[in-house]
């Protein structure tokens, strides 16, 4: 099969033959070899969906020895506990011991597999990735920075091992790839991204279910909860040289109180990132007692995966984010400070 066209690049000829050559180097079957899927702590669509649908696929290839895992509390967030492939998902102390192939999906550092890391010395490591920062710390890495999610690259990989798609493969991808462009609302969403949306829908899969189920569908808590936290959002003209900048936080305690999970946290950034005053958004998500999940994004003067970087994280030059330490307002002090030398 001939890879899509119009699909961007990133990735070389070269790269993809190795992966092509490492994945028909395996032997399928109970007795074959045995295969380790990882996506990154916290997964969200794109990292989960692109997991699964490349494990379907390897399904569909004849492997039976596979197992897909992500680092931390093994908690699938709601919206994704309809996904085809959960069957696959184990406990990160159920991941394979010793196992022949790793694949790592949407993970752009190590610091992002938590114990997982240790899988890293496995005799083949394959990485499928699309984030800028990525530290290409696979064996064979393939990492296209221009691709929209990984499920596109999941998506070229695929193709190239002639394994078509069907409609348990086609609406991971379709969830991962809706989750990274935002609803292809973002500058990503190319001709070749809704070219791949539509050879996904032609499989018979329902868009408007799918959105409704992961975008449009909250526990009533959620809802009160983000109406508390974006109600102590607090606008900072002045910030990254008088672009602005905008912010909240939740904390455990926020969570508790309206007795929800942190992932209902995840999409609190969309409705501050709207603030027109301000071309930074920031919203800082208590983790631990000490640790907080920081999530960045930037309207185009600002690239906000240096300043992740710089602190210790990763991500995109418009969307990227990193674990702080202090207050709220420490965290996010620190932030500030950065945005002026990250101008673009
Ligand atoms: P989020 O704000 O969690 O939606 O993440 C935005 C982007 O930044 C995604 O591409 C993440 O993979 C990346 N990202 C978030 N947190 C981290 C982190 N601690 N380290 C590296 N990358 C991160
Ligand atoms: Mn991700
Ligand atoms: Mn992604």
């Amino acid at each position: 099969m001939t890879p899509p066209s119009g699909e961007p690049g990133g990735v070389t000829d070269a790269e993809w033959a190795a992966a092509v050559e490492a994945v028909r180097g395996l032997t399928p079957g109970p007795e074959g070899d045995e295969i380790q899927l990882i996506c990154h702590v916290n997964p969200d669509g794109d990292a989960l969906g692109s997991m699964l649908g490349f494990a379907l696929g390897l399904r569909r290839l004849g492997f039976t020895r596979l197992r897909a895992t992500f680092p931390g509390e093994f908690e699938v967030p709601t919206p994704y506990q309809s996904l085809p492939g959960l069957d696959l998902l184990v406990p990160q102390h159920a991941a394979c011991t010793s196992p022949d192939v790793v694949l790592t999906f949407d993970v752009a550092a190590e610091s992002r597999l938590g114990e997982l890391a240790a899988l890293l010395a496995a005799p083949r490591v394959i990485m499928l990735d699309h984030h800028a920062s990525n530290t290409r710390f696979g064996r064979i890495n393939l990492v296209d920075p221009r691709a929209a999610a990984t499920s596109v690259v999941v998506d070229g990989l695929l193709t190239r091992l002639g394994v078509p798609l069907d409609a348990e493969i086609a609406e991971c991808l379709y969830v991962a790839l809706a989750t990274d462009t935002g609803s292809f609302k973002f500058d990503m969403t190319t001709p070749a991204v809704h070219e791949l949306a539509a050879r996904l829908i032609a499989t018979g899969i329902s868009p408007g279910d799918i959105s409704r189920r992961i975008f449009d569908t909250r526990p009533f808590g959620a809802m009160k909860l983000a109406g508390e936290v974006l109600g102590r959002a607090a606008l900072d003209p002045t910030a990254a040289g008088g672009r602005g900048m905008v912010w909240t936080y939740a904390t455990l305690a926020d969570l508790a109180r309206y007795g929800q999970k942190p992932y209902v946290l995840d999409t609190l950034i969309d409705p501050v990132r709207g603030v027109a005053e301000a071309d930074v958004a920031v919203v800082v998500k208590q983790s631990g007692a000490d640790e907080w999940a920081v999530s960045l994004r930037s309207k185009g003067a600002v690239d906000v995966s240096e300043v992740a970087v710089a602190l210790g994280g990763g991500g995109h030059r418009l969307a990227a984010g990193f674990t702080g330490h202090g207050t709220p307002g420490e965290v996010v002090a620190t932030v500030r400070g950065l945005l002026d030398e990250h101008l673009l």
